[in-house]
């Protein structure tokens, strides 16, 4: 059996005829630029996840960067933000001209271990970025209690998270925004870069919108020097035709967690730990097994794709060197770098062929 990591085409197979007929309308009509196809997906998103407003852009991480700088986040600022996440979400920080500030993970939940944000806020402190790594929500209430506590902005990275909730209610709604990544592999994608920005605070919004088009207040009035992060007409139709499937595509993920679970459950390895709180949406199914790299090989060997989210947790890039971090300083972090192994996950995978990556994985440790 050959079982590749992610399988973007057999989704396009399912809704084929949904999204050659919403590519061909926005061709026939030239609606690449703004116009009503970015309208409705802005639209259509905002009544998903039940938000005032949700403004496209061109990618998750100009989506983090326009929000910081909507709210005034820059120089002389510091923005907490969790120890293992991808790049976009302490680049955005050091974009808008802040420090980022990493705090460990939790060991079980890979999100931002809340225990350990406090000590880290110092006067200049002025947002935290939870992100609902893998797709499981991070810990919100206490988040947004230490938030409310120091007066700090919280901006939820949804990027991995479309659809999870934390005690009943959607991640991305909690923070004082969110963000959203569409890129192709993430739960909603679309085919190619794009993301979003959602909030319910009018003014906000309004910020967003005219940073990510050019400061525009009118077609050649400009209220402020903004940048070029607009959604293409080509994805937001895309988008709008795929997001009547997300519920059911995340229904399906989730059961083949379930089906991952039942099967790996006599194994030694940690599957995802999902609190009873939180519904996990499984971007990724993520566990830990002792000799990563053989695992991994020989998982490879019996033609079972496997990738690792991330092999280097952020503080000891090359890129946070200047940051002088040792590994001590982000001890679970740091341990879960050589551990990790992320399966394959995806809505159409078959209960046969997760069956034989739990067959393969057991004989491969
Ligand atoms: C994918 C991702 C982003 C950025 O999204 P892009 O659309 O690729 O810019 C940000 N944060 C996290 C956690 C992501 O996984």
């Amino acid at each position: 059996m050959n079982i590749p990591f992610v399988d973007l085409k057999a989704q396009y197979q399912s809704i084929k005829a949904d999204i050659d007929g919403a590519i061909a309308n926005v061709i026939s009509e030239t609606a690449f630029i703004k116009g009503k196809y970015v309208e409705k997906f802005d639209a259509d998103f905002a009544k998903w996840l039940g938000v005032k407003h949700s403004i496209g852009c061109a990618n998750g991480t100009d989506a983090i960067e326009i929000v910081l700088q909507a709210l005034g986040v820059g120089k002389g600022d510091e923005v907490i933000v969790p120890a293992r996440t991808w790049i976009s979400t302490s680049e955005a920080v050091t974009t808008v001209g802040a420090k980022v500030v990493f705090v460990d993970v939790d060991p079980h939940l890979y999100t931002i271990d809340v225990k350990k944000i406090e000590e880290k806020i110092t006067p200049r402190t002025k947002a935290i970025i939870p992100v609902h790594f893998h797709g499981l929500p991070a810990e919100m209430d206490e988040i947004m209690a230490i938030a409310k506590k120091h007066n700090l902005f919280v901006i939820e990275d949804t990027a991995q998270g479309h659809g999870a909730k934390y005690k009943g209610k959607l991640t991305g709604t909690f923070g004082n925004a969110a963000t959203y990544s569409f890129f192709p592999g993430k739960n909603l994608g679309a085919y190619g870069d794009a993301g979003g920005m959602v909030m319910n605070d009018d003014a906000l919004a309004t910020k967003c919108r005219m940073i990510a088009d050019h400061g525009r207040l009118g077609k050649h009035d400009h209220g402020l020097e903004g940048r070029n992060s607009r959604l293409d007409g080509m994805h937001a139709a895309i988008l709008s035709a795929k997001l009547p499937y997300l519920d059911s595509w995340t229904k399906a993920r989730q059961k083949n967690a379930g089906l991952y679970n039942e099967a790996l459950k006599s194994l030694d390895i940690q599957v995802p730990a999902v609190p009873s709180h939180s519904e996990h949406v499984f971007h990724l199914y993520v566990v830990q097994v002792n000799n990563r790299e053989e695992v991994q090989k020989k998982l490879q060997e019996k033609g079972v794709a496997t990738g690792i989210h991330y092999p280097i947790a952020l503080p000891f890039l090359k890129a946070y060197d200047y940051l002088g971090h040792k590994p001590s300083d982000f001890q679970v972090a740091h341990a879960q770098m050589s551990r990790i192994l992320s399966l394959p996950m995806y809505s159409e995978l078959t209960a046969e062929q997760i069956n034989y990556v739990a067959k393969v994985l057991g004989e491969s440790l």
